[in-house]
């Protein structure tokens, strides 16, 4: 209980660290990695290899005020068309480069919204880059669903291309906290959409939550939660709300005197944790919960989770490709950040160049850091002997990375001979600590 106290009041919510999606963070990407370099690092790609493919739409009907993603308002599809135009001479472009054979094995859109791209464009954008660079046999298809926009037609649309996989940003039903945060939901639109997609076979489904939002509750929470268990999903995401409006405007139209005090936070957190556990999910890395039978439950079993810039994955691929503004493709050389804004990335594409603008090449320190945060991330734990093994190298140095991480956070992190691991009840945490090994960020080992 002391300890719980502690975690509480140290206001570790408001610590500002990134989200380790990507190591090094975005924010530090710079413009040594250009189109060329990008080109050189596609044709370096094995053939016959297994690749990712992330494609990003920065389009919404509405804009969210508490949604800190970049993304533009359209009310009519034609920017959106147009886009999508520029999406097609990209896979084109990626593909002149590309070595024969290469499949894709986990496909994902995201945005923005998706599903705002009318059925017939998107049927024919999924046919372009399909017969471009073909599925893998086990692939995962996964796209993000906006429930306020989405229908029938659009949902024949995913069947037809093969998505298999459907996440929906829900925060919270309640409508003093959906009024505060400028989003309008009903429980009767999701479960009517859901019921669409499992009658078109499509039966993969996560929802996203969010806690510590403007007037959340633990008992209005609850009631999201069990709305939403009422539907049976495979996994949730419970993430925290961060409330950034230096850097994202719209989050100033969110008063702050609303919003939960860390304690609270912690507790929110806590209350979805033991209501989603009481229920059979399990609890996978710092946010997330799944199904036992689910993949991502089965990669945690394995220690095969995987985090990059679509949260957690069992993606076993070395290689993810971004496609469309500010996409970020992972190569294990470095990163590549496509141009932000949406017409600086069209008018890339038209001049028959990849839209890549900065990135990062890794040095082995980028490496071996990136490796630890990615697993403490995952797996919550760090073992000296499993690192020493992957990474080769000797466990004394090591320990020596781990003992440093440790230090000085003995309420959080538990220390023995075999390595680290964070305390079950610190993992609402878990990037706080992971931080300590950010060279990029201070404080750092
Ligand atoms: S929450 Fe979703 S719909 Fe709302 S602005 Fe963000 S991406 Fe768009």
């Amino acid at each position: 209980m002391e300890q719980k106290s502690q975690l509480a009041t140290r206001a570790l919510f408001d610590a500002k660290t990134p989200r380790y999606s990507s190591y090094p963070s975005v924010s530090h990407f710079s413009p040594e990695v250009n189109s060329g370099l990008k080109r050189q690092w596609l044709s370096s790609i094995p053939a016959n290899s297994s690749i990712s493919i992330y494609l990003h739409v920065p389009f919404c009907r509405k804009l969210c005020w508490f949604c800190a993603y970049r993304t533009q308002s359209s009310q009519s599809d034609g920017p959106i068309r147009s886009y999508v135009e520029a999406l097609k001479r990209e896979i084109s472009l990626v593909l002149q480069s590309l070595p024969p054979g290469t499949t894709v094995s986990r496909l994902h859109f995201g945005g923005g919204t998706p599903t705002i791209l009318p059925a017939d464009v998107f049927a024919d954008l999924c046919a372009t880059l399909t017969s471009a660079i073909p599925l893998a046999s086990d692939y995962e298809f996964a796209v993000e669903v906006d429930p306020n926009d989405v229908d029938l037609d659009r949902v024949a649309a995913l069947q037809a291309a093969g998505v298999n996989s459907v996440s929906m940003g829900i925060q919270d039903f309640d409508p003093e906290v959906q009024a505060a945060i400028g989003r309008t939901l009903s429980f009767d639109r999701v479960s009517a959409v859901v019921e669409d997609l499992r009658a078109h076979h499509i039966g993969q489904l996560t929802f996203d939550v969010l806690y510590g939002l403007p007037h959340q509750t633990g008992p209005r929470l609850t009631d999201t939660l069990q709305m939403l268990l009422s539907l049976s999903p495979d996994r949730f995401s419970v993430c925290n709300y961060s409330h950034v409006p230096a850097l994202a405007r719209r989050q100033s139209m969110i008063p702050s005197e609303a919003l939960p005090p860390p304690p609270d936070r912690l507790r929110l957190f806590e209350t979805a944790e033991r209501l989603l556990q009481w229920d059979g999910y399990q609890p996978i890395g710092m946010d997330h919960f799944s199904r036992p039978d689910d993949r991502l439950a089965i990669a945690n079993r394995l220690g095969r989770l995987r985090r990059d810039f679509r949260g957690y994955s069992d993606d076993p691929n070395d290689v993810l490709i971004g496609l469309g503004a500010s996409a970020v493709s992972r190569f294990p050389q470095g990163y590549c950040q496509n141009e932000i804004s949406t017409s600086g990335y069209e008018q890339a594409i038209a001049g028959g160049h990849h839209a890549t603008t900065r990135g990062h090449v890794f040095k082995n320190d980028d490496r071996l850091r990136g490796e630890m945060i990615e697993r403490l991330l995952c797996d919550l734990h760090l073992s000296g002997t499993s690192l020493a093994r992957d990474l080769d190298m000797p466990v004394a140095v090591l320990d020596l990375y781990l003992d440093q991480i440790a230090t000085g956070l003995s309420e959080m992190l538990q220390r023995d001979e075999h390595g680290i691991a964070i305390k079950p009840e610190a993992r609402p945490f878990a990037r706080m600590i992971a931080s300590r090994l950010d060279r990029y960020a201070l404080p750092a080992i």
